[in-house]
């Protein structure tokens, strides 16, 4: 396409989508790539405004968000209550400390409670630094309730908790953790969904061979795949944590708030976790994240954990609006409805194509599509030819496609998004 023929499209764009604003937005890549760290593989695209499930990327050409920022833009993009929220926020006050209270901190903390089996919540900032949290709680209850002195953390192979050291350490995916040696001490991992593998390395205890503190792991497993937890599993964890004392945690930085179908991802297994913790969605793109605990909340004591930005009045706001607006607009009952919609939509695009698709499966509004092991295709080659025609997906590997749009999604983005893809898969067969 030469430059004159983009120009008239983006003309043409700007009377039909927007009158007022100019469609195109000054971006300089050579520039950005010459100034920002290489860390992340991007895609050629940069966005330049959003507005509910559609972003507009720096050439107006529109897009359809079903990654909303890998989960996070809870209620898309430019949601009014938000706006709303952070606006009146940042004109009162934005930041303080937590040497003070922090009225808005207090009133999230009460809601978080409220809609979930915890009993306190840390606020910091991220999902890693929320898993940090509860990694160090677990190790304080370690040694100040089991007496363990060396303990150990179990997590799931295909795990992810994050790119801080111990996060990387706890994730179960060597990819993850090459080239940063030495790991943090202190975590052994088990195959996801095999209750004997987690028996076994918990061990005999009456033998005075205790060493296993809690367990950390993904009610479903977000970017190892859209792989959901085993309810059989699950309940048969609880019970043997119940047994011994050892913590179960529950990482619901990608399932939590809503994203299932349910407030909480756990729920969607019947089990309560002793900890867990939320991010991604819980700030609806604001940086926010928790570690919830229930009952050994008092493990940590003042000076223990911190962070200067944890729970903020900023983004305690934004999160408060997410939670009301969950609530006002009944968004559960509507990521039920249009994530069983999309199953069924990709459903019968995989059925069109059974040498390509193995499965399709996921919960509420995080669902995934996994591609044939044998077929060179990959979920990236997908993701990258849905862009070109308007649609944004992410891939959870190299042979999941992800689909988490914001919880707003509406019935007609669904088929558009269905049909978006069904068309690329056609074209690239
Ligand atoms: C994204 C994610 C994290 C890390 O969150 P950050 O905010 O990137 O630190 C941890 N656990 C799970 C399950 C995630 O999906």
């Amino acid at each position: 396409m030469s430059p004159e023929t983009l120009v008239q499209d983006n003309v043409a764009e700007n009377i039909s989508n927007t009158e007022t604003e100019a469609a195109t937005t000054d971006f300089d890549r050579e520039q950005f790539d010459a100034n920002v760290m290489h860390t992340y593989g991007r895609f050629p695209i940069a966005i330049a405004r959003g507005e509910g499930c559609r972003v507009w990327d720096t050439d107006g050409k529109e897009y359809l968000d079903f990654v909303a920022g890998i989960a996070t833009c809870t209620l898309g993009h430019a949601h009014p209550a938000l706006i709303e929220a952070v606006t009146e926020q940042i004109k009162k006050v934005h930041h303080v400390s937590n040497l003070y209270y922090i009225p808005k901190q207090g009133q999230l903390a009460k809601w978080l409670v409220e809609h979930s089996g915890c009993d306190r919540v840390f606020f910091c900032n991220s999902g890693a630094e929320a898993n940090e949290a509860a990694i160090k709680l677990a190790r304080k209850y370690a040694h100040t309730v089991l007496d363990i002195a060396e303990p150990v953390i179990l997590t799931a192979k295909s795990s992810f908790h994050g790119r801080t050291l111990a996060t990387i350490t706890a994730t179960g995916q060597p990819k993850y953790q090459k080239g940063f040696e030495p790991l943090v001490d202190g975590f052994e991992y088990i195959p996801y969904n095999d209750i004997t593998a987690a028996e076994d390395a918990i061990g005999d205890l009456d033998e005075g061979n205790r060493r296993v503190a809690a367990i950390l792991i993904e009610p479903l497993q977000g970017e190892g795949g859209v792989r959901p937890g085993d309810l059989e599993y699950f309940l048969r964890l609880r019970k043997v944590c119940d047994e011994t004392g050892i913590l179960l945690i529950f990482d619901e930085v990608q399932t939590g708030m809503g994203r299932t179908g349910k407030y909480w991802g756990h729920e969607n297994l019947g089990v309560e976790a002793d900890i867990f913790t939320s991010a991604k969605g819980l700030g609806g793109g604001i940086p926010i994240g928790a570690m919830m605990c229930k009952k050994f909340c008092d493990v940590f004591e003042p000076g223990n954990h911190a962070s200067t930005f944890g729970g903020n009045p900023f983004a305690c706001a934004a999160a408060i609006a997410v939670a009301e607006t969950l609530e006002k607009e009944n968004l559960l009952h509507n990521v039920v409805e249009k994530g069983e919609q999309l199953r069924k939509n990709l459903r019968a695009i995989a059925l069109n194509y059974p040498d390509l698709f193995v499965d399709v499966r996921g919960w509420g509004l995080i669902d995934g599509m996994e591609l044939n092991r044998d077929v060179e295709l990959t979920s990236i080659d997908i993701v990258k030819a849905a862009m070109e025609e308007g649609l944004l997906i992410a891939p959870a590997g190299p042979k999941v496609l992800r689909f988490v749009p914001p919880l707003i999604v509406s019935s007609d983005e669904v088929e558009q998004a269905s049909e978006t893809l069904s068309k690329v898969i056609q074209a690239l067969v």
